[in-house]
């Protein structure tokens, strides 16, 4: 199976929760360079957050493989859940590269912000060296900010960084997160089957609404 892909995006995240500035993302980038899949990559342990400051990983995991059901084109991968220990992006490459063998290109999907601090990681010519970077700008983002930015490492390697605006940049999980907290509508910032297992499983301080029997959410209208 592995094989026959031959250019594998791949989007590393917490995924608390996946919503659509991320799948939005993804079929962007996908389409773009004619990617033949995209991985989705939950993390174990992230890097930037304390232990217990995220959603249990089987919840992330599942939320993640509900809203990548319906295309074809996207996969979601266990290896950061598995892997013991905090999730680093070198590992997730490692890891990758050594599964799917060394005809497949990767291209690693990111924020133009977390492209940052992935790079400033100890030894970014190995990154780069194992995949591309794509990193998801704003419209209109002023691209030389991220080009001074990265300095000499984006003038040695232009060819391995790439950009692609996005018009979804605005949501982030959270704010969905809050919204859920305070009882205010997700819906259309995240697929109906995530906001479901969201309400379902109490994440987020997520009250249960039953009315006639039926899970409501936020902002439906009663039955
Ligand atoms: P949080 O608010 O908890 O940090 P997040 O929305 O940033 O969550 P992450 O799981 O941290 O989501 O992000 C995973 C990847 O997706 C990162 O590379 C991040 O830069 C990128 N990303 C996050 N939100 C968006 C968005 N709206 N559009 C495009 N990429 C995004
Ligand atoms: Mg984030």
């Amino acid at each position: 199976m592995f094989r026959q892909v031959r250019t594998l995006g791949v989007m590393g995240g917490t995924f608390d929760p996946i919503h659509y500035g991320h799948l939005v993302t993804a079929e962007a980038v996908r389409a773009e360079y004619g990617l033949d899949q995209v991985l989705f990559v939950p993390t174990g342990q992230p890097a930037h957050k304390p232990a217990g400051g995220y959603t249990e990983a089987k919840h992330r995991y599942m939320m993640t493989i509900l809203a990548t059901l319906t295309n074809p084109h996207f996969e979601v991968s266990r290896v950061d859940i598995e892997r013991p220990g905090t999730t680093y992006t070198i590992d997730t490459l490692h890891d990758l590269s050594t599964l799917y063998g060394p005809d497949t290109q990767l291209y690693f999907i990111t924020g133009a912000d977390a492209i940052l601090e992935i790079l400033a990681w100890k030894n970014p010519e190995e990154l780069l060296r194992l995949c591309t970077f794509v990193a998801a700008t704003r419209p209109g983002y002023d691209l030389s900010r991220l080009e001074q930015q990265l300095g000499d490492l984006y003038r040695r390697h232009k060819d391995r960084i790439k950009v692609v605006e996005v018009p979804a940049m605005a949501i982030s999980s959270t704010d969905i997160r809050q919204r859920v907290r305070l009882g205010r509508p997700i819906r259309y910032l995240v697929p109906e089957t995530v906001a479901y297992y969201i309400y379902k499983n109490g994440l987020y301080g997520a009250t249960q609404m039953i009315v006639d029997g039926n899970l409501q959410l936020q902002g439906d209208p009663p039955c």
